[in-house]
């Protein structure tokens, strides 16, 4: 990672050492419902501004909300896959404020009584694992977008897109467990796949799907007692969460080291300045004045509802990693790297069955299909080549049908055509490998015309030997199997007089 301004502080290692860092992350989430929240209008991202509102999600006097039951359900998935224990009973909570990106004067949020509690995801920074603990997942409504650019008066007046008003999202804090920025992009970096893979949310965070907030302190190494927290926003990737929380910590330490105090304060994250900037001093719960939800019923989850969302959770990632290592014979990087998404692990997961051995099949997803994909700018489920279609061309080489050199070149003719190996082998002649009668006549026509090398071979430079396998190589149209040709020529050098 390029260190981009000289702005950043440097500390000695040895007070670095002297301190400890305790981070916990909130993370905010939109669910992935086709409607809002407490109303019927569209979560459709991008659609033109104020179009997609009505009287609820505006704030006018007399409406009435309305629970919509999927928001629930998708934050019941997000509890369960996070191992957070769902409440049968929760309740939704004014949060007061005034802003004009909140029409009503307050959010409906969860506050004494949040969906679920008392969860864990596992990380994984340096081949250490640590588990590190939620704390709570909550239901709320997002806010409308506040515009500062692109229109005309954008210097004097702001704009407000009320369409993201009452969208639905899931609000997930973490226990301050986390004690190095790796720590922390790892876990977000989990908790990320597991929403992806349980279908919560699209987690786009250029869209503000995924939005985080960190708390950070520093306690000198040993102590039991936290430092002040500080709240650093507008964290909105995962390079930023790094880098807020390495710039963080190091300030804290440069101000307790000089005889300073940290004050409790919201910062946010300046990218372009690489430092985080103080914002406003940190509101208290008090300040919010939370009450409970007058216009909506406590929601009752029955056990057999939860049961029922438990049941159609799909495997998660770690576990899915696991079973790969242990069903197919593949790497614990293989694993990692087959499960990045579910549509990528299912990928696997076919070609294996249609017969191609798993570590084979690994090895080629990991080489030419990801490297075809990427220079191609396609997804994994739009591949030209299926899996079925890469389970036989792997299936040709492991029975040495063709070479791996050749199986590379059908391979790109796949993917630019869509034809099958067996079709693009008997197109071009490309199939059954030269066989070793073939490639010791080609091996001895060579010896013949070279007489010379022959003599410098026998005379011990080892460096010819390459040149020989090389013709033999060309003579047989790069089909001869690269062990066969070796063995074949040294044997002939060897007795050839
Ligand atoms: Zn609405």
């Amino acid at each position: 990672m390029p260190k981009s301004t000289p702005e950043e502080p440097s500390l000695a290692p040895e007070l670095l050492a002297k301190y400890e860092p305790v981070i916990g992350l909130e993370v905010h989430v939109q669910l992935l419902t086709r409607t809002k929240i407490f109303c019927g209008c569209s979560t459709r991202f991008g659609d033109p501004p104020n179009t997609n509102v009505c009287p609820v999600c505006l704030g006018l006097p007399g409406t009435l909300p309305v629970l919509n039951k999927r928001a629930v359900e998708m934050a019941m998935r997000a509890s369960l896959a996070l191992n957070c224990t769902v409440h049968e009973h929760s309740r939704f909570a004014r949060k007061n404020y005034f802003y004009p990106d909140l029409p009503k004067g307050y959010q409906i949020s969860q506050y004494e009584l949040p969906l679920a509690t008392g969860g864990w995801l596992e990380v994984e920074v340096a081949n250490a694992k640590k588990l590190i603990g939620i704390t709570r997942l909550h239901l709320e409504e997002d806010a409308a977008k506040n515009l500062h650019e692109g229109f005309s008066q954008s210097a004097t007046k702001a704009y407000i897109d009320y369409n993201r008003c009452g969208t639905p999202l899931s609000e997930i804090v973490s226990e301050p467990d986390l004690r190095t920025p790796e720590q922390a992009y790892a876990y977000l970096t989990t908790l990320r796949q597991i929403l992806l893979y349980t279908g919560v949310s699209d987690c786009n965070m250029e869209e503000g799907s995924l939005r985080c907030d960190a708390n950070v302190s520093v306690r000198l190494r040993g102590s039991k007692e936290f430092g002040t927290k500080v709240e650093v926003k507008n964290l909105n990737s995962f390079r930023f969460l790094q880098k807020a929380l390495e710039y963080e910590i190091e300030r804290h330490i440069a101000v307790l080291e000089s005889g300073g105090r940290i004050s409790q304060e919201t910062r946010l994250w300046n990218q372009a300045e690489s430092q985080t900037i103080s914002m406003r001093s940190k509101e208290k719960a008090h300040d919010y004045r939370y009450f409970p939800e007058p216009d909506l019923l406590p929601v009752h989850v029955s056990a057999a509802w939860r049961d029922e969302v438990l049941r159609t959770l799909p495997e998660l990632p770690e576990v899915k990693r696991a079973r790969f290592v242990s069903t197919f014979g593949i790497t614990p990087y293989d694993a990692e790297v087959l499960t990045n998404t579910q549509a990528l692990a299912d990928y696997f997961e076919s070609v294996a069955k249609a017969g191609a051995p798993g570590k084979a099949a690994a090895n080629w997803m990991q080489t030419e299909l990801l490297r075809g994909l990427k220079e191609s700018g396609k997804e994994i489920d739009a591949s030209p080549v299926l899996p079925a279609a890469l389970a036989e061309l792997v299936k040709l080489v492991e029975s040495a049908k063709i070479t791996g050199a050749v199986a590379k070149k059908v391979f790109a003719t796949m993917f630019e055509s869509g034809r099958t190996a067996a079709e693009i082998v008997a197109a071009e002649g490309l199939g059954a490998q030269v066989g070793d009668s073939d490639i010791e006549q080609a091996a001895l026509e060579i010896i013949a015309k070279e007489p010379g090398n022959v003599a410098k071979f026998r005379a011990g430079n080892e460096g010819v030997f390459k040149f020989f396998v090389g013709r033999v190589m060309k003579a047989t149209r790069g089909q001869a199997n690269p062990q066969a040709v070796n063995d074949i020529l040294r044997k002939l050098l060897s007795e050839t007089k």
